[in-house]
This record gives structure tokens, C-alpha cells and sequence, in this order.
């Protein structure tokens, strides 16, 4: 056999074997430039704030989860890999229903893009996640993949709050500014015309409040008014909305309260304020208010008839020598 080998001089290969040579080398360079694309696609994936993911819908089995699912979710990616309910179950109880049927309404409509639901991660700290899924179509493969991205927008959920609060706050008392206050007013205005419940309006102005900031100076008064408010929301009950609508004048709404109840609420906001001692030791003064009040009488009434009976009321009560409830 051997003699009809072909003449091979010393340290040549056979030409088969520098075939496979050629091959090898290829296959190297080939494997080295995938190892330095994955790199790359690594460190891209470990920068995002965001977790890429694969999930096949029929056997429940994670396919995929990138680096940063450890950094969010503070759990290691092996673990949610052999168990996808370490996903599932970081998953906020109140929002775990949301999360699963928009995951399972991505098999009729292709493509879920606004999904926000929250997740308590290993610390027990709270994220908001936006997690975005498709259906990944492969050819030649029945198996339905769902792949996502889940990014972690608990900074940008903190600042819309932020803005929220500053939006419908007043900075002074920390009060529902006067916007928000009539908006929310109509809300509940609405809501018991629709059940047919009772409901209360109620004016608050502070009585010679001008003299206070003449006698005792502008930071005084803002002090009067910080205080006041405190004490307005103190005696609210919960779903009482309570807001400073103007300079000295504040104004509450009572849902599903009667007048007699909201008369006895308006009293003892009179005595919480009576009771407030302002001023420095040895110079102290106290401060009063006029509160008109009215509830909702018929079928005509509107929020504004509602404001205008309890404006009327108040300014009735400042008639008649001040410090004192009057009912429109
Ligand atoms: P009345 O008993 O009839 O209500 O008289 P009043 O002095 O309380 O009412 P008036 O409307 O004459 O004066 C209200 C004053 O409230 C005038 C205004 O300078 C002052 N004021 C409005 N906003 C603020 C504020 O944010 N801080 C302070 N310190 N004063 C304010
Ligand atoms: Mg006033
Ligand atoms: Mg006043």
C-alpha cells in the first residue's frame, strides 16, 4: 500500500492534510471572532439597564436572560435559568395577574409593548419594570420563543411622581394646590351625583389674616398658614379632599357626608384652631376663621353652585362679627 503512496518530500504535508490545515486555521479565526463579537455583544448587554430575555411559551423553560437580570433583580441568572418562576415570583403580588395576562396576549397580537408592572428584588426593594415582548418567528421550528426586553425604569417612575407631586401641591402648606383640588372636587362632585350620595363643600378664610403679616411680618404669616393647614388635614377623614385655594382661604369637600356631619367636622376644625398658639413666648396670639358650608340640594346643582353657596356663606359669617360657621 505504501509504495503507492505519492512521493511526499520531508515537511510537506500530504495535500488532504493542508486541506484539513487550511480548514483548522479557518475555523480558529472563525472561533476568535465569534468569541470577540460575544464579547462585545456581552459588554454591550452588561451596560444596558435593561434585561434581554427568551422564553419558550410551551415547556415554560427560560432559553436566555442577559447579565443584567443579576444587577436588577439581585438573583443570580443561573437560578432564574432552571426556573422561571424565580421571574414569576419576584413579580409585585398586586401587579402578578397584569403581568401574566399581557405576557399570554402577546400570543394572539404578536407584539406587547406597554407592560410596566413592579418587581421586589432579593432585597426587597421595589422596581418598575417595563418589559416589552414578541413572538420570535423561526423558521422550520413550531416552537413558540417569546423574547423581551425588560428595562428598569424605577428612576423615571420616581421622577414622574416627583413632578406629580409638585404639579398638584402647594409649596408652602404641602396642601392640594388649587387645581388639583377643584379637579379631584369634580371627581367626587360627579361620582355622588352618579350614586346619589350625599356630599359637602366647605370654605375656610382666615379672619384679619392682613393684620397678622402687618403686625408680625410676611414669614409669620406663612407660619399661620402652614399651621392652619396641618390642622385642616388632621380632622379630615379618609377620602376628604382639602386644598388652599387661595392666598388665606382653603376649602375641603366631604363625599358621602351629610350636612350635620360636616357641621361637625367644621366645629371641631374651628376649635383646633382657636386652640393654636402662634407668636414667641411672652407676645403670644391666637387666630380665628369664617367657614361657610353647603351640601348638595338638588338636581341643578353644579360643583360651581356648590362654591358660590359656601363663598356666599363665608362671607356672611365675616358679616356677622367673623369666627364662625355659617351653612348655605
Ligand atoms: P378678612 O378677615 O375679611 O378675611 O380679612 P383678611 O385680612 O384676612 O383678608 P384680606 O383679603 O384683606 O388679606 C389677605 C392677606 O393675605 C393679604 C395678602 O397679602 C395675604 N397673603 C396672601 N397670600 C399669602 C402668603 O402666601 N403668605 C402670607 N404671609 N400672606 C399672604
Ligand atoms: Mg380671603
Ligand atoms: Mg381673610
Amino acid at each position: 500500500m505504501a509504495k503507492n503512496n505519492p512521493k511526499i518530500l520531508p515537511g510537506t504535508p500530504p495535500p488532504d492534510a493542508a486541506q484539513t490545515l487550511l480548514a483548522l486555521m479557518h475555523a480558529q479565526s472563525e472561533v476568535a471572532r465569534l468569541s470577540e463579537r460575544e464579547q462585545l455583544f456581552s459588554s454591550l448587554l452588561e451596560s444596558v439597564n435593561a434585561v434581554l430575555w427568551a422564553f419558550d411559551w410551551e415547556t415554560r423553560q427560560v432559553l436566555y436572560v442577559s447579565p443584567a437580570f443579576e444587577r436588577i433583580f439581585g438573583r443570580p441568572v443561573c437560578r432564574v435559568m432552571a426556573d422561571f418562576n424565580v421571574w414569576r415570583d419576584s413579580i409585585y403580588p398586586d401587579d402578578l395577574e397584569f403581568a401574566e395576562q399581557s405576557l399570554a396576549q402577546v400570543l394572539s397580537t404578536g407584539s406587547v409593548e406597554h407592560r410596566e408592572y413592579r418587581i421586589l428584588n432579593d432585597d426587597g426593594e421595589l422596581r418598575w419594570l417595563s418589559d416589552k415582548c414578541y413572538v420570535s418567528q423561526q423558521p422550520g421550528n413550531d416552537r413558540v420563543t417569546i423574547v423581551g426586553i425588560a428595562e428598569d425604569i424605577t428612576d423615571k417612575k420616581r421622577l414622574e411622581g416627583e413632578l406629580q407631586r409638585l404639579a398638584t401641591t402647594d409649596v408652602l402648606t404641602q396642601s392640594s394646590n388649587r387645581r388639583h383640588f377643584f379637579e379631584c372636587a369634580k371627581q367626587a362632585f360627579d361620582k355622588a351625583r352618579e350614586d346619589g350620595t350625599p356630599l359637602t363643600f366647605l370654605l375656610l378664610d382666615i379672619d384679619d389674616f392682613k393684620n397678622i403679616n402687618d403686625s408680625y411680618g410676611h414669614q409669620e404669616g406663612d407660619q399661620v398658614l402652614q399651621r392652619i393647614a396641618h390642622s385642616g388635614r388632621t380632622v379630615l377623614r379618609r377620602g376628604d379632599l382639602f386644598g388652599r385655594i387661595g392666598g388665606e382661604e382653603f376649602a375641603a369637600v366631604f363625599p358621602g357626608c351629610k350636612a350635620k356631619v360636616a357641621e361637625q367636622i367644621a366645629e371641631r376644625l374651628q376649635r383646633e384652631v382657636q386652640r393654636l398658639s402662634f407668636g414667641q413666648e411672652g407676645q403670644t396670639y391666637s387666630v380665628t376663621v369664617s367657614q361657610g358650608l353647603t351640601g348638595l340640594l338638588d338636581d341643578d346643582d353644579t360643583l360651581n353652585s356648590l362654591y358660590a353657596r359656601a363663598d356666599a356663606a363665608m362671607y356672611q359669617a365675616k358679616r356677622q362679627g367673623k369666627n364662625q360657621i355659617v351653612q348655605g
